[in-house]
């Protein structure tokens, strides 16, 4: 009995203690101090391409730095850097069957200077009908890597320029594809486009710490630290939309769980933290991330998004997309049995905000990917707004939010759990 209650006072105290290196390591004062850098005017709303976000940048890496993370494998610096490459077309001349086509009525998908299509040229030609869906038929061919000539019905002329959308800022692309309004099928054709292109770099920033006995696998805590920069002044005059919530918050939340992680130090699986550039542009920073990694050595994905306001269940509570499509949810909602805190499934699914985040890419590729959030989709007040200050978020709750995921991760991050695959989209 005597030997029974010192186990038990024991166990007593160790918990203590370790609730207490949480609320000293991860608390609002921290949350509070990070929150306000990246949401300050001086940030700007940290657009991407902009110096505004180098500075974002900047900060995170200091923060990794004082965390002492180590470089991602490969390099040699916190900042993870590609590039992405706008054509802005020169001129575009054709002739399908001797006939002049216009310029207007021709649009390349494209990061080639000069693109020449004829008769023999290898290019495979194929056609939108009219009555088809013309963005759902021109994606699939964007989204291949062949070289196409794709002749678009002429019934189909009033959304035809508006094709122009698929070729904004894009990876460097090895194929190219060209739309040609017309009503011919041409034997006999000849194409010229020329573009100038321009290269704007950008950067994830990002850390690890290396795992004990599981080193090849990875466990990712993210969230994009870019937003909207600076826009028309509302009727306040304010003009920057600071992102506080969307996604300073995020941003917070894994700068606190890499210092959690780091200082508890029995990690058994390699943790990543990555802050991702370009989600509000189209989510180029997870995309290249995600390109960087073995989707088969990635245990799971915890993206942070928007975890500034309660959710609608109130405090303590958040919300996890793609729920039922693993278990990941459930091994989270387990190690939480004792605690005040409750995760649910994503109660917004007809917005799709499981394949509309950073996790989207890893989650095709099967990983346990998910977004863990608060953001009301449906009444939000300041979403992309320009009131998304740090005054309209709860301090408090965003530390017992982050808290709540450093803890129920822990039987990931130590090699215990490991969340089911979600089926793989093609
Ligand atoms: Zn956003």
């Amino acid at each position: 009995m005597k030997r029974f209650i010192s186990t038990a006072c024991f166990l007593f105290a160790t918990v203590i203690a370790s609730s207490q290196s949480i609320d000293k390591l991860i608390n609002v004062e921290e949350v509070e101090r990070i929150e306000k850098i990246l949401s300050s005017d001086a940030m700007e709303g940290r657009k991407t391409f902009t110096p505004s976000i180098d500075r974002a940048a900047d900060f995170i890496g200091e923060e990794f730095k004082k965390n002492n993370l180590q470089y991602f494998p490969g390099l040699n610096g916190y900042r993870q850097q590609f590039s992405m490459i706008k054509a802005k077309l020169l001129s575009a001349e054709a002739t399908f069957d001797g006939q002049i086509i216009e310029q207007k009525n021709i649009v390349a998908v494209t990061t080639s200077a000069e693109i020449i299509i004829h008769n023999t040229s290898g290019y495979e030609k194929v056609k939108i009908a009219a009555g088809a869906n013309l963005f759902r038929e021109a994606s699939k061919y964007t989204q291949s890597d062949k070289n196409y000539l794709v002749i678009v019905d002429t019934s189909l002329a009033t959304s035809f320029n508006r094709l122009g959308r698929f070729s904004r800022e894009s990876f460097k692309k090895k194929n190219n594809i060209v739309f040609v309004l017309s009503a011919l099928d041409p034997a006999d054709y000849e194409i010229n486009i020329k573009n100038e292109l321009s290269e704007s770099k950008l950067a994830n920033v990002l850390g690890i710490i290396p795992g004990k006995s599981k080193k090849d696998e990875y466990v990712v805590f993210s969230a994009h630290y870019d937003h909207l920069g600076i826009g028309k002044p509302n009727d306040q005059n304010d003009s920057i939309y600071n992102g506080a919530n969307d996604d300073a918050a995020g941003t917070t939340a894994i700068i606190l769980l890499s210092k959690y992680f780091k200082l508890l130090n029995n990690n058994e699986r390699t943790l990543v933290f990555v802050a991702f550039t370009a989600e509000e542009i189209g989510g180029f920073g997870s995309r290249y991330f995600s390109q960087q990694m073995d989707p088969e050595k990635v245990m799971a994905m915890f993206n942070i998004e928007m975890i500034g306001t309660e959710s609608k269940w109130g405090t303590n509570s958040a919300y996890i997309t793609g729920y039922e499509k693993s278990d990941f949810g459930k091994i989270l909602q387990a190690n939480l049995v004792d605690s005040k805190f409750h995760f649910e499934p994503d109660p917004y699914p007809k917005q799709n905000l499981f394949m509309r985040s950073d996790n989207a890419t890893l989650a095709a590729q099967g990983v346990p990917a998910h977004t863990i959030s608060t953001s009301k989709m449906d009444s939000e007040k300041y979403y992309h707004t320009q009131g998304d200050e740090i005054g309209t978020l709860d301090m408090n709750n965003m530390a017992e939010i982050i808290k709540a995921i450093a803890l129920s991760s822990a039987s990931i991050v130590g090699g215990k759990d490991t969340p089911t695959r979600i089926a793989k989209s093609p």
